[in-house]
C-alpha cells in the first residue's frame, strides 16, 4: 500500500553543557542514521530501553523538531521544504499523543472547549465546531454530557480520551503514541487499544506506537523497529520480531517478556546485563558490542548496517542469519 511516511537516514544531535565544566559543550547523539517507510494503515511499534532515542524520534516524526541531517518525506514530499502554510497543514495530519494528559488538559476549560481548541487554531468556522466536536466525542466514547463540564473528576482513561478526541478532531492521518497508554491500568489499555484499532479500520489512519511495553506491541503492531543507542537495529514484521528475531539485542529484550512461550533460541543465553554506553560517547563498531555475548573481532571496528534477512525482516548484526522459510 501507499507509503505515508518515509524516513531517510535522519540524525539528531543535542548540545548540552557538561555539568563538570571540564569539556564545555557536549553532543548527545540521540538519533543516528534512522531509515524506514511507514505504509498507510500500518501500526509500527518502535521499541527499546529508555534513552535509546525513541522519544527523540517521536519529536522528529511529529514535526516538533527537524533532523540535523537526512529527510522525512510525507507522501513523497520533503517536510523540511514546505512553506509555513504547508507545515501548519501537515501538523494537523500528524498528531502526537503523550503519556500524561493531566498537564495538557486545561482545568478551567470545559471539555468541549478543550476538544474544540485545535479547530479554532486552524480557523474552522464557529458554527461548524460544535457538531464536529460532538461527532468525535461519540466516536471516541465520551458521553456528550461531558461537553459542558470541567475536567475535574475525570478518570485517567477519560482524560486520555479527551486528549485523543482533541487530536482526532483534526482528522489526522498519522497518530504517534509515545507511551500514551503506559499510565493506564490493563482494562483501560485494552479499551483504548480497541479504540485505536477501530480508528484504523474506519478512518484508515496509520499508527506509530512508541513503547517499552513489548507485550502490547506484540498484540497490536504489524511491524516493529527496535532501537538501540539511536539506531534501528532490527526492523521486521511482527511474526519475525517476536518469534525469530535476528539481532541479539532484540532477543535479549524478548527474553525478559514471560508471555512469549516459543522461541527458536535459548533465552538464557540472551540476558541483558549492564547499561548502554553514553550517547555522548558512542563507541566505534557495533554499538551493542559492549553488552553483546557474541561479539567477534570485526564488531569492534565495523558498524553493521540493516541488512535484509527475508522479505520484510532486517537486522543490523554481523551474525544475523537469513530467516529460514518455516
Ligand atoms: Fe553482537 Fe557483533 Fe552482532 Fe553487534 S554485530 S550485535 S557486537 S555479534
Ligand atoms: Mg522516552
Amino acid at each position: 500500500s501507499e507509503v505515508v511516511l518515509s524516513v531517510r537516514d535522519i540524525s539528531r544531535v543535542y548540545s548540552t553543557k557538561d555539568p563538570t565544566k571540564l569539556f564545555g559543550k557536549q553532543h548527545v547523539h540521540a538519533v543516528r542514521g534512522v531509515s524506514f517507510d511507514v505504509h498507510k494503515g500500518d501500526s509500527l511499534g518502535i521499541v527499546g530501553e529508555s534513552g535509546c532515542g525513541k522519544s527523540s524520534l517521536s519529536r522528529l516524526l511529529s514535526l516538533l523538531e527537524l533532523p540535523n541531517t537526512g529527510q522525512i518525506l510525507f507522501k513523497g514530499k520533503d517536510i523540511a521544504r514546505l512553506n509555513a502554510r504547508g507545515q501548519l497543514d501537515l501538523r494537523k495530519r500528524f498528531q502526537l499523543l503523550l503519556q500524561d494528559p493531566f498537564n495538557a488538559i486545561p482545568p478551567h476549560f470545559t471539555i468541549g472547549r478543550t476538544i474544540a481548541e485545535p479547530l479554532r487554531i486552524h480557523g474552522m468556522a464557529g458554527s461548524a465546531i460544535r457538531p464536529k466536536v460532538e461527532q468525535v466525542m461519540q466516536e471516541i466514547g465520551l458521553s456528550l454530557d461531558l461537553h459542558d463540564k470541567l475536567p475535574v473528576g475525570l478518570s485517567a482513561g477519560q482524560r486520555q480520551r479527551v486528549n485523543i478526541a482533541r487530536a482526532m478532531v483534526l482528522d489526522p492521518e498519522l497518530l504517534i503514541l509515545d507511551e500514551t497508554l503506559s499510565a493506564l491500568d490493563q482494562v483501560e489499555q485494552t479499551k483504548l487499544l480497541a479504540l485505536f484499532e477501530k480508528l484504523q479500520r474506519e478512518r484508515g489512519i496509520t499508527l506509530l506506537y512508541i513503547s517499552h511495553d513489548l507485550g502490547m506491541v506484540r498484540r497490536v503492531c504489524n511491524r516493529v523497529a527496535v532501537m538501540y543507542l539511536g539506531r534501528v537495529v532490527e526492523l521486521s514484521d511482527n511474526q519475525t520480531t517476536f518469534f525469530n528475531p535476528g539481532h541479539p539485542y532484540t532477543r535479549a529484550l524478548l527474553s525478559a517478556v514471560p508471555s512469549i512461550e516459543a522461541r527458536p533460541y535459548d533465552p538464557e543465553k540472551y540476558l541483558l546485563e549492564g547499561e548502554p554506553p553514553n550517547p555522548i560517547n558512542i563507541p566505534p563498531g557495533c554499538s551493542f558490542r559492549t553488552r553483546c555475548p557474541f561479539a567477534i573481532e570485526k564488531c569492534a571496528t565495523i558498524d553493521p548496517v540493516l541488512t535484509p534477512r527475508a522479505g520484510e525482516a532486517f537486522a543490523a548484526c554481523h551474525l544475523a542469519k537469513i530467516v529460514e522459510a518455516a
